[in-house]
């Protein structure tokens, strides 16, 4: 019986013993990345601005660029990095949004709320112009004709002394119909000559893969990370043995990265759009990577 009783004992401190070793590495695991979180704060913290002026279609053109949106909040949930980068930099920056979101009968209400956000983003409201045509009207069954939707992208462009153009991809990020339109409204096929005489440059933001879309700050800390290993010749070495160096394409690329602060910012200009804050919306602002970094390609 006491036989018994000291192997229950014996067995339960080998149990006691195996458990130990098997959380060993895992309650270290943990302090050992404290320093990397850290680093990754201290990176995020003052991320080094890129030099906007790279964006313009010759180097004396003047600082204006036009956002070109579908719907209120596009600007703040998936432009937002760009916006800052561009209003923190001096530039004077417009938006053009093609409809005003009117799929459930709020359409009036996020006429504020957009201009609302872009005021947040460094936006003046009198340089915000939102459509409200029957042509053009929200909804994932209302297809846009890309000719309806371009005059008023030619008409702004018209008017107004734009270098620069920032729009959706072919993508449009999300995949709604109007994005794809409102990026297709961009084409130069409107407006050939502003393109061959070089006053106006097209960039688009990248649609990212469902995963990058959805990994919060991940992708601009690699961003960063990657460009200061690429600062010198022995980490552009690294980069090149492990594939990881950039090259180039045949179309120019440009990385924007959002800080802590402007994060923040991109944050409390959808916040804005009060009509808009579903459950899932809260989502995308948790862990979308769109609220961090845009990737710009070079589109005209
Ligand atoms: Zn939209």
């Amino acid at each position: 019986m006491s036989a018994g009783i000291k192997d229950t004992s014996t067995q339960t401190r080998t149990d006691v013993t195996a458990k130990r070793r098997r959380n060993f590495p895992s309650s270290l695991l943990f302090p050992a990345f404290i320093p990397l979180l850290l680093y990754f704060l201290y990176l995020l913290s003052s991320p080094p601005d890129f030099d906007t002026s790279m964006l313009l279609p010759r180097p004396d053109a003047p600082k204006n660029a036009l956002i070109v949106t579908a719907h209120p909040d596009d600007e703040a949930m998936f432009f937002s990095p760009t916006i800052l980068a561009l209003t923190r930099n001096g530039w004077n920056v417009s938006g053009l949004c093609l409809s005003n979101g009117n799929a459930e009968g709020l359409g009036d209400q996020r006429e504020k709320e957009l201009y609302a956000s872009y005021n947040l983003l460094g936006v003046p409201s009198s340089n915000v112009e939102i459509i409200n045509d029957p042509a053009l009207q929200d909804g994932m069954q209302r297809a846009w004709m890309p000719s309806d939707a371009g005059k008023y992208v030619y008409r702004r462009l018209d008017i107004e002394p734009f270098s620069v153009v920032i729009k959706f991809d072919k993508y449009g990020i999300s995949g709604h119909i109007n994005h794809r339109a409102a990026s297709l409204a961009c084409s130069p096929v409107n407006w050939p000559f502003l393109i061959t005489t070089r006053k106006v440059k097209v960039w688009a933001v990248r649609t990212p893969s469902l995963l990058e879309k959805y990994m919060g700050p991940l992708p601009a800390i690699y961003h960063l990370v990657h460009t200061r290993i690429a600062d010198t010749e022995k980490g552009r070495e690294v980069l090149r043995l492990l594939r990881l160096d950039r090259k180039e394409g045949a179309w120019r690329k440009v990385e924007v990265i959002n800080g802590l602060e402007r994060w923040w910012t991109g944050i409390e200009a959808m916040r804005e759009h009060k009509t808009q804050l579903v459950w899932f919306r809260w989502i995308w602002l948790g862990v979308g990577s769109l609220q961090w970094t845009n990737t710009l390609i070079e589109a005209w």
